[in-house]
């Protein structure tokens, strides 16, 4: 009596077609073969092991590091009728019990277990007793040493291959990059395993990267007017800022939380659940946020500091906008960044090889600043992904940056520099050159070298955005020793000379690009509003019932249909993408009635 994966699909999880790869490698784990998928972060991993979980006979086992978000996963799957349970650290001994008791019962369809737990004999033994339909390891990654996330007892999973051996395993990840994809394979034995390599592109993104110019203001602006009511998360570099920005979002009237590694892990698991299960929260957090947080609604990712590479960057905006509705990621950066952290690469622990590379992501991380064509089309080559054509939905496409010819404003600046003895900080140099009578210029005597007050043609911003680019090229070095200090690259020779013709980007003034609202209510007709409100409030009343997060009951896009098809009947309701057997049975009187009566109020 197993069920197609398709017939899963729409009754249990009440989608009408696969995405992408989906259908591909499911059928490769129905027919037990073992599988690697690459895809990015709300690409619909969850699926590709869930549905063969269904369709095959016994338990999917789902090794994940994320504890803290079990319970929720667990939760939306009972939600869609699937008997599922978890096992790790935060579990009373009785639950582990019961969870135990239903496992070797044959009770499960899906059993989420940290590592840690997996690999210990009495859990061996106990799974040596059940039948097995899978095993998927998520967030594979952590198995690599040579990523940012590695876990020890992730190396342990290769027991998984030698133990169980005639059991398919599925292991999937969202980072990109060849290195920690051959490392996966190695280490858990996925040498036969079919690889299935998604698309990174994630087009309902609307990437947008603007210069630094009064950043809280410019976050402030950003939020008003285009997030007022969507939750969304801010990345900051430090735990300081995390404390101050969401601090001084409260007081502007956000809902706004911090959450870094400083705070206890109490107060951190509340703001997680907080952001989880609360509407519009708006989350202000270091990297220590987000690791498989699987929220799908957040409209907005914004990073005040600059990330320190490529992959870090689309691993966190990737974070927006997984329902595939629109969503916004927005990087503010400027001159301070580039010094900050490439003094901190300079200064790091580590081998050369080890600081080299380091330097080459944080060059290609400063080049996708700095570039004037689709920001899309390089962060997609950056993954060895091709788009053929400019995006349309970046700054770049939509409000194209003009260049200047800045041949002899860079050879200034780059003879300002050595004039000075190559010993200050742009913007000492940048006050020689604009003529200032400030009192290191003449404490140093610079108001008698040559280069002074030869650049007033220029505002000390204008000044700045010249700075920026010539070391965001490479062309100037930051002493990391120094405070900040600039010093000359011999490739900038040329330059210096006159030689070669330099073009810089004008940076944008301050006037945000204009965008569409982007409220959850956007594309409601105002005559529908009532019925909108009204469905959202039924929402929130199951999900208080039930303990769980308003996603979990239904997805923003699914009240939106039902509001544009106006179901009355169980049929008609079950049309709609999200609804399927399950949420039919529990959620459909209420939802029916709240559609009926506005059936009738407009009837009359
Ligand atoms: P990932 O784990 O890859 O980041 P998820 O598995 O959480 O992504 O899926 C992202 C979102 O896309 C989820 O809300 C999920 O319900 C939805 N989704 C996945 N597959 C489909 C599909 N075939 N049709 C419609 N929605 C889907
Ligand atoms: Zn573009």
């Amino acid at each position: 009596m197993t069920q197609s994966p398709l017939h899963i699909l729409e009754h249990t999880f009440g989608y009408r077609e696969f995405r992408g790869p989906q259908a591909a490698i499911i059928d490769a784990l129905v027919t037990g073969k073992d599988a690697l998928v690459l895809m990015p972060t709300g690409g619909g991993k969850s699926l590709c092991y869930q549905i063969p979980a269904l369709a095959r006979p016994g338990v999917g086992v789902v090794v994940s590091p994320l504890i803290a978000l079990m319970q929720d996963q667990v939760d939306a799957l009972r939600a869609l009728g699937v008997r599922a349970g978890f096992l790790n650290s935060s579990l009373s001994p009785e639950a582990v019990r019961d969870t135990e008791r239903a496992l070797w019962a044959g009770e499960l369809d899906l059993l989420y277990v940290a590592p840690e737990r997996l690999i210990q004999d009495r859990t061996l033994e106990l799974l040596h007793q059940c039948d097995i339909a899978l095993f998927a390891i998520d967030e594979a990654h952590c198995v690599a040493q040579w990523g940012h996330d590695f876990r020890a007892d992730y190396l342990r999973l290769n027991v998984l291959h030698q133990a169980f051996p005639q059991v398919p395993r599925i292991a999937l990840t969202a980072t990109a990059d060849v290195r920690t994809r051959q490392e996966i394979i190695e280490r858990l034995a996925l040498e036969q395993a079919e690889q299935f390599i998604a698309g990174f592109d994630r087009p309902n993104i609307q990437y947008r990267i603007t210069q630094k110019n009064n950043p809280r203001r410019q976050l402030l602006q950003f939020l008003r007017e285009e997030h007022s009511a969507n939750a969304g998360i801010v990345y900051c570099l430090s735990r300081r800022k995390v404390e101050d920005t969401a601090a001084w979002l409260c007081e502007q009237g956000f809902n706004a939380l911090p959450y870094h590694a400083g705070l206890s892990p109490q107060l951190r698991q509340h703001n997680q659940s907080r952001f989880l299960r609360d509407e519009g929260i708006v989350m202000v957090a270091t990297i220590a946020f987000g690791m498989g947080i699987d929220k799908p609604d957040v409209r907005f990712v914004a990073h005040l500091d600059l990330p320190k590479s490529i992959e870090a960057y689309y691993q966190e905006t990737g974070r927006a906008g997984r329902d595939g509705e629109p969503a916004t990621a927005l990087l503010l950066y400027g001159l301070e960044d580039v010094v900050k952290l490439r003094q901190m690469l300079g200064q790091s622990e580590g081998s050369e090889e080890h600081k080299r590379q380091e330097q080459q992501r944080l060059n290609a991380m400063l080049g996708l600043c700095e570039i004037t064509s689709c920001r899309r089309q390089t962060l997609l080559r950056y993954f060895g992904d091709n788009l053929a054509e400019p995006c349309g939905n970046c700054d770049a496409c939509l409000h194209p940056a003009e260049t200047w010819d800045a041949t002899e404003a860079v050879q200034m600046a780059l003879s300002c520099v050595y004039r000075t003895g190559q010993r200050f900080g742009a913007n000492h140099v940048i006050d020689v050159l604009r003529g200032s009578e400030a009192e290191k210029v003449l404490q140093f005597n610079h108001h008698k070298v040559s280069t002074y007050g030869i650049g007033k043609n220029l505002s000390a911003g204008e000044w700045r955005s010249v700075f920026r680019q010539l070391m965001a090229r490479g062309y100037l070095d930051v002493d990391p020793e120094g405070y900040g200090s600039l010093r000359l690259n011999p490739s900038c020779r040329a330059l210096l000379r006159g030689e070669t013709a330099v073009h810089l980007r004008k940076d944008a003034k301050l006037a945000a690009p204009e965008a569409p609202r982007r409220s959850p209510a956007r594309d409601i007709d105002p005559v529908d509003l009532p019925l909108w409100n009204a469905l959202r409030a039924c929402r929130k009343r199951l999900a208080e019932t039930q303990g769980v997060p308003p996603y979990v009951i239904f997805h923003d896009a699914t009240l939106r249909e039902m509001v544009a098809r106006r179901p009355v009947t169980e049929a008609q309701l079950l049309e709609v993408t999200g609804v399927g057997d399950s949420k039919l049975a529990r959620f459909g009187e209420e939802f029916l009635a709240v559609l009926r009566a506005e059936d009738y109020e407009g009837a009359i």
